[in-house]
């Protein structure tokens, strides 16, 4: 059978690559587009390396309307996954118009020419954040969306409205699947790929890597007097690899025509809630180290309680996550480690 072929735009990113390696591992034909404005070269080499393919590279913003162009005029593709995004919700509440700009700009340039050279099928990258705080946990697809605390997370819930309308006007030409992340963490095993926070990580894990790694002085664990078992909030982890394979599924699943609706959604997490401090002392047991942490005052705007129901993902994408909190904070330990020989 003929090779199918994904564009994966912002593939040299931090989920992007991971998938990319998983895609070429189910047997697709793979092309990359990233504008590198988040990420590096090395992360490509990296993915070619795990692989042992020249997997092609466009250095492309996809809001660049014509030289995207280009690169749909050199391949043909079977479906696309929409990485490509800005994500630092604290830079978005000072910088919404950039973030406007980019995060919608990007999917309504390729959305335009998906149709345009009849590409029929894409992946969004959606999160969790667009649940806000949930009033009944877990989380289903059916749960209301609310209002965003920051710009970063209105894109995610209008992008979902530029996609819904599209798919609908297409009338049947056209299919699309939303995958909405919970918290993704983690690296490749071979430890050749993983995140590149810019600066000061905001998010939990590289926070703690980089504080076990002496980069940051000490953990701050923001509030230990919620409403929860240990007073600390909670998330759900999802291991980068483990949510990789879930785009992997979401592409078979349209292209060999299995998908029900034109415009579907799935949770993508583990179903299980950790709090931060239940992750803090897993990654000191499992590393076998000691982290320098203290309890610091709430972050303003953060969620209490988040856990996905991943029952729609089971049952209609086949897809669970495999990959235990354990293995995935070994994981991105090496990471880290392998980050600071660079
Ligand atoms: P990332 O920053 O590592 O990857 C995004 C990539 O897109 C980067 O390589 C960046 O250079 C590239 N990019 C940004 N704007 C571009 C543009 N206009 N043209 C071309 N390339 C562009 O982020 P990630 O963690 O891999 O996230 C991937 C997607 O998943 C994003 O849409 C993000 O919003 C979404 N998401 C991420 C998380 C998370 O916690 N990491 C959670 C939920 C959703
Ligand atoms: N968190 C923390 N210290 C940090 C970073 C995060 O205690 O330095 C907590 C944060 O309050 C939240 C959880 O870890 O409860 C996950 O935060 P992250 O920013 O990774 O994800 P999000 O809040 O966007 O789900």
């Amino acid at each position: 059978m003929m090779k199918r072929c994904v564009l994966v735009t912002g593939g040299a990113g931090y989920i992007g690559s991971h998938t990319a390696v998983e895609l070429v591992e189910a047997g697709y034909d793979v092309v990359l587009v990233d504008n590198l404005s988040n990420s590096d070269e090395q992360t490509i080499e990296g993915v070619r390396r795990i692989t042992g393919i020249e997997i092609p590279f466009e250095q492309v913003d996809c809001c660049d309307r014509e030289a995207l162009e280009e690169v749909f005029k050199k391949y043909h593709f079977d479906a696309v996954i929409h990485f490509a995004a800005s994500k630092a919700v604290y830079e978005s509440i000072e910088k919404p118009l950039m973030y406007y700009r980019n995060n919608l700009g990007s999917l309504m340039t390729l959305l335009d020419l998906m149709r345009k050279y009849e590409c029929a099928n894409i992946v969004f990258s959606s999160s969790a954040v667009v649940y806000g705080d949930a009033e009944h946990l877990p989380v289903t697809e059916q749960s209301p969306r609310q209002a965003a605390t920051s710009p970063y997370g209105n894109t995610k819930r209008m992008c979902e409205d530029i996609l819904h309308d599209t798919i609908i006007a297409a009338d049947g030409a056209m299919r699309a699947i939303a995958l909405r992340y919970f918290n993704p963490f983690g690296a490749h095993p071979s430890a050749l790929i993983g995140e590149l926070p810019r600066g000061v990580p905001s998010n939990l894990v590289p926070y703690i890597t980089q504080t076990a790694a002496g980069i940051r002085e000490c953990l701050n664990i923001f509030g230990d007097d919620y409403d929860t078992p240990d007073g600390s909030c909670i998330r759900d982890y999802i291991d980068v690899v483990d949510l990789a394979r879930a785009h992997v599924v979401a592409i078979g699943r349209m292209i060999e025509g299995r998908n029900k609706q034109n415009y579907e959604i799935f949770n993508v997490g583990t179903g299980r809630g950790v709090s931060v401090l239940e992750l803090v002392q897993a990654f000191e047991r499992v590393n076998n180290l000691k982290l320098n942490y203290r309890i610091a005052p709430r972050r303003a705007g953060d969620i209490i309680v988040s856990w996905a129901d991943t029952t729609l993902a089971n049952n209609e994408l086949g897809w669970k996550a495999t990959r235990t909190l354990d293995e995935t904070l070994a994981a991105a330990w090496k990471w880290q480690q392998v980050l600071m020989s660079r």
